[in-house]
């Protein structure tokens, strides 16, 4: 199938495109009235105009979505499989192609997008194995010539709210389970990364996917209102900022929703003195500054335990010296960030860092980016010496600076990482198993890496934080996943005996 999406010809700015939202198998042009406009943030070329949804134009899609729910719920497991099949199939022979689309608007460089299409797909292959997820059990007798069997099913129409960050990945933390456990979906993609959930959706109408079981809608607070509040609506899965996932949170609940609203984080990797400190300096340069720092998982703060931190801190100083920042699309170890106000954000809280007094080691703010146009650029920052008050050290950047904290001792590490608000992921790096063990079994964190800095679940686990990184009770995708799409029936059978009782007020009990 050709697409009218972008090809990396369009997104290089040669022609600024008009987007649409996806309904029931087709593009639907926006009608509000109301646009944004989405940028190349390795050159700050304007690239597309997003149209933003009106209230209507989102119930509508909703109502599409509400109108394919009862044939799709009612397709069979094997039909639903092997549409699954096709639809991975299609993206390993797109997968290319997403991650450039990913590159062109949120900068992550092309081998890094790549790794996150192959992180959603992932799901999409656990979501293959829906007849077995979906598998409920039954027990004979349970009372004399009575029978009892238990069923899951979906819930109905699922909205998806998504970040920038992870244009593909994050959407399908949720998006295949839904199908196919039975629901139709409506996708509220970042309108600062819209296009590849348009890609995604010709993919699934290719698979055989049927019209109006995955849908997109392009918007801003007035979709994401829209979707948090109609009454067919039956569950919500967001992923963004804490505030805006408490918000989501509250608001979907309120409302009769099931929802499960994955927030911001501020993660914590420890150091040991009796770790490999090249092992540990790869690693924090890969999990402080891969993707810009522009990650949920993102290590931002490296906790130095004794008296290892002057030689750490210098071999992670080289080696941050020696990334190239530039255009993605170049070979270049590290992009931009997804926009202006993101690059002024980061350099604010860079000249705050300065401010507390901590040591500016690495200053990203200086430097050449290999990219044409005006990029929006920060080169990897190392602060030294970072007090725990200092905004560096309390607040997400969501950017590529790193802060090194310096205390003596395993106790205060833990006491960092257990005072954070946030509960998202962490990491130790030792060689000492015994310290491992007590780490894993210490820290209020939802997702632990030992000598692994990102430690995100495969598929058939489940992703989520803890506190204020997590608002709901259930976390992403492997079995958590399933149920989170599906409810619960217990049946309970008795085919009629020539011995039965006859009439019984009391209450049922086992005989
Ligand atoms: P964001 O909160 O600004 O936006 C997320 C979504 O909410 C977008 O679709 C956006 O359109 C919508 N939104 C924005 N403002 C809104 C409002 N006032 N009312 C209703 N909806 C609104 O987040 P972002 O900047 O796109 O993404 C970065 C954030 O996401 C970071 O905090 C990061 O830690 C977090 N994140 C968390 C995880 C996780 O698994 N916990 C994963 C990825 C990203």
């Amino acid at each position: 199938m050709t697409s009218t999406l972008s090809s990396p010809a369009a997104a290089s700015g040669d022609t600024v495109r008009t987007l649409h939202h996806w309904s029931g198998g087709q593009r639907l042009d926006g009608a509000s009235g109301r646009f944004s406009d989405v940028t190349d943030p390795a050159t700050g070329a304007v690239t597309a105009r997003l149209p933003l949804a009106s209230a209507e134009e989102t119930a509508v899609v909703i109502e599409t979505a509400k109108a394919a729910f009862p044939a799709w719920r009612d397709t069979s497991l094997a039909k639903r499989t092997q549409i699954l099949f096709r639809f991975r199939e299609l993206l390993n022979a797109h997968a290319g192609e997403l991650a450039e689309i990913i590159t062109s608007e949120h900068g992550k460089v092309v081998s890094d997008a790549a790794g996150e299409v192959a992180r959603g797909q992932e799901v999409v292959e656990f979501a293959c194995g829906i007849a077995h997820l979906m598998k409920g059990s039954a027990t004979e007798n349970a009372s004399t010539r009575v029978d009892v069997h238990s069923i899951r099913q979906p819930l109905g129409v699922v909205g998806i709210i998504s970040p920038f960050n992870f244009p593909v990945m994050v959407p399908m933390w949720f998006f295949p389970v839904a199908i196919a456990t039975g629901n139709t979906v409506v996708l509220k993609p970042s309108e600062k990364v819209p296009t590849a959930a348009l890609r995604i959706a010709e993919l699934w109408a290719e698979a055989g996917l049927p019209d109006g079981v995955f849908n997109v809608v392009n918007g801003d607070k007035t979709a994401v209102d829209t979707v948090l509040t109609h009454p067919d609506i039956a569950s919500v899965s967001f992923v963004g900022s804490t505030p805006i996932a408490q918000y989501v949170y509250e608001t979907g609940t309120a409302h009769g929703k099931r929802v499960q609203a994955l927030g911001g984080a501020k993660n914590h990797m420890v150091v040991l003195p009796d770790a490999d400190l090249d092992l540990a300096a790869d690693q924090a340069i890969n999990a402080g500054f891969g993707s810009a720092g522009e990650r949920c998982m993102a290590i931002s703060a490296l906790v130095a335990v004794g008296d290892i931190a002057d030689t750490l801190v210098g071999k992670i100083a080289d080696r941050a010296r020696a990334l190239r920042t530039g255009d993605g699309r170049r070979g270049c170890d590290m992009g931009p960030l997804v926009t202006d106000a993101a690059r002024e954000r980061v350099s604010g809280y860079i000249d705050a860092g300065v401010g507390s007094g901590a040591t500016l080691v690495v200053d990203g703010r200086e430097g050449e980016f290999d990219a044409d146009g005006s990029g929006f650029f920060v080169g990897p920052t190392l602060f030294d010496h970072v007090s725990t008050e200092a905004s560096i050290y309390t607040d997400e950047i969501f950017g590529p600076v790193l802060s090194v904290v310096r205390v003596d001792t395993y106790d205060e590490a833990v006491d960092l990482v257990n005072s954070s608000p946030y509960g998202n992921g962490t990491a130790l790096f030792t060689n000492d198993g015994g310290a491992a063990r007590r780490f894993q079994n210490e820290v209020e964190v939802g997702m632990i890496g030992i000598n692994v800095p990102v430690p995100v679940p495969m598929a058939y686990y489940s992703f989520g934080g803890w506190k204020n990184s997590l608002f709901g009770d259930t976390h992403a995708h492997g079995t958590e996943g399933v149920h989170f799409f599906t409810r619960g029936k217990v049946v309970t059978t008795r085919w009629l005996d020539p011995s039965h009782a006859g009439v019984n007020l009391g209450f049922p009990t086992n005989a």
